[in-house]
C-alpha cells in the first residue's frame, strides 16, 4: 500500500493547508490546484510559477504517477474508449464521444456495479469498490487531454459509465465540483449529468443540494414488474416514485429530468410497451431518451431492428411524449452504453492500437 496521498483526491482547501504547513502562503495551494485540474498537469516540474523549493516538497509529499492507461480507438469512429488500470482492480473504463460540436466524456463512478441490470456488462461481476473523487476526476483529465489532441473541447460529462453514482454520492459530487469549477474543468453544471436507477436517499440529497447538475433516470420499462426484472435492485424506486421525483426536481431546481430507456428486442420495445409508456409518462415534463441496445457477448438481449425503433419512437411521439433516439456509437470497441467492462474482466484485449495519449 502506498502511504502517500493520491494527489487528485485533495481538495483546494487541503492544498492551501498543505502550503501553509510548508511555511508558504495559501495561494501556493491554489496554484497547485489550478495546474492539476485546470491544465491536468501531473508533473511538479512543469508548474513554472512555483518556487523550486515548493516543487521539490510536492514531489516528496504526493503520488504523482498516473495509473497506466490504454485507449481503444476504432479508426474513423467518433467514439473512443479509455481503460485505466487502477492498482489491485480490474480497471475502470470511460468513453469519449464526439458528435458535431458536442464532445462528451462518459465517466465511471464505481468499479463494477451492484445494481446488476440484466442487459449490462458492467453489472455482471458485481461491485468491486467505489472510486475516489480523484479517480473519477482523472478520467476527465485523460479524456480532456485526448480531446484536446484532436482539436476538441469536452463540453458535456455524463456519469453513466460503470457504477451507480448515487451509491458513491460524495465522491461523485466532489469530482463534478472540480470539473465544474471555472479554474478546473470549466464545464457548466447543467452540462454535467448524473444518471441513476433512482435511489431515494441519493435523490433527496441532490434535491436539497445547491448544485445544479442534470439528472437522468434509467427507466427501461413501462411497468414495475418488467422494470424489476430488468433492474433487480431492491433499492430502486418504483416508476411512480421516479415520476414524483422528476416533478420535485423540476419544481426545486427548475431542471427537467431525462428518462433513459434501453430498447431490447422482444422485451420492452413493442407496441404494447409503447402505449403503456405513453399512458405512464403523459403529462410528465422531460425527454425520453431511447437507446437501441448494444449487444454484448455473453448476454442474451438483442437490438431491435431500425424499423422497430422507428415504430416505437413514432408511437411515443404520437402519444405526446418528447423523444430523442441515441445514435449508435462505439459498439465496435464495446464502448457503447451498457457495454463497459466485459472485455476487460474477461481478459480479452481492450482492443486496438494506441497506448496512453
Ligand atoms: S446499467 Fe448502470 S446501473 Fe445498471 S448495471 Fe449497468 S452500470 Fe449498473
Amino acid at each position: 500500500m502506498n502511504p502517500l496521498p493520491r494527489l487528485t483526491d485533495l481538495s483546494r482547501a487541503e492544498f492551501q493547508a498543505w502550503a501553509e504547513k510548508q511555511g508558504e502562503r495559501p495561494f501556493r495551494g491554489d496554484q497547485i490546484w489550478r495546474w492539476l485540474h485546470g491544465r491536468g498537469t501531473m508533473d511538479p516540474d512543469a508548474m513554472s510559477d512555483l518556487p523550486p523549493g515548493v516543487r521539490a516538497k510536492l514531489k516528496e509529499a504526493f503520488v504523482w504517477q498516473s495509473p497506466p492507461l490504454r485507449w481503444s480507438i476504432d479508426e474513423g469512429s467518433t467514439t473512443e474508449k479509455l481503460f485505466t488500470q487502477i492498482e489491485g482492480t480490474d480497471g475502470v473504463e470511460s468513453v469519449l464521444i464526439m458528435e458535431g460540436d458536442r464532445t462528451t466524456a462518459c465517466i465511471s463512478s464505481q468499479l463494477g456495479c451492484p445494481v446488476a441490470c440484466r442487459f449490462c456488462a458492467s453489472g455482471l461481476l458485481g461491485l468491486k469498490r467505489n472510486l475516489s473523487s480523484g479517480e473519477i476526476v482523472e478520467q476527465f483529465h485523460e479524456i480532456r487531454r485526448r480531446a484536446q489532441s484532436l482539436g476538441r473541447r469536452v463540453s458535456n460529462i455524463v456519469v453513466m459509465g460503470m457504477g451507480e453514482p448515487l451509491l458513491n454520492y460524495q465522491a461523485v459530487v466532489e469530482a463534478l465540483d472540480v470539473i465544474n469549477h471555472k479554474e478546473g474543468g470549466g464545464i457548466g453544471a447543467r452540462h454535467l449529468v448524473i444518471s441513476t436507477v433512482g435511489l431515494k436517499k441519493g435523490i433527496e440529497r441532490l434535491v436539497q443540494d445547491k448544485r445544479q447538475f442534470t439528472l437522468a433516470f434509467s427507466l427501461h420499462a413501462p411497468t414495475d414488474a418488467l422494470r424489476q426484472e430488468l433492474i433487480p435492485f431492491p433499492g430502486a424506486l418504483s416508476i411512480q416514485e421516479l415520476i414524483d421525483a422528476a416533478k420535485l426536481y423540476l419544481e426545486v431546481k427548475g431542471r427537467e429530468v431525462t428518462f433513459e430507456y434501453v430498447l431490447l428486442d422482444g422485451v420492452n420495445a413493442g407496441p404494447k410497451e409503447a402505449s403503456e409508456l405513453v399512458r405512464v409518462l403523459r403529462g410528465v415534463r422531460g425527454t425520453i431518451n431511447l437507446i437501441p441496445y448494444n449487444e454484448n457477448p455473453g448476454l442474451p438481449f438483442k437490438r431491435p431492428s431500425p424499423e422497430s425503433v422507428d415504430r416505437f419512437t413514432d408511437q411515443l411521439r404520437r402519444g405526446g411524449l418528447r423523444v430523442s433516439v441515441r445514435k449508435r456509437k462505439g459498439h465496435k470497441i464495446l464502448a457503447a452504453c451498457g457495454q463497459l467492462r466485459l472485455q476487460a474482466t474477461h481478459g480479452g484485449p481492450i482492443s486496438a492500437p494506441s497506448s496512453s495519449v
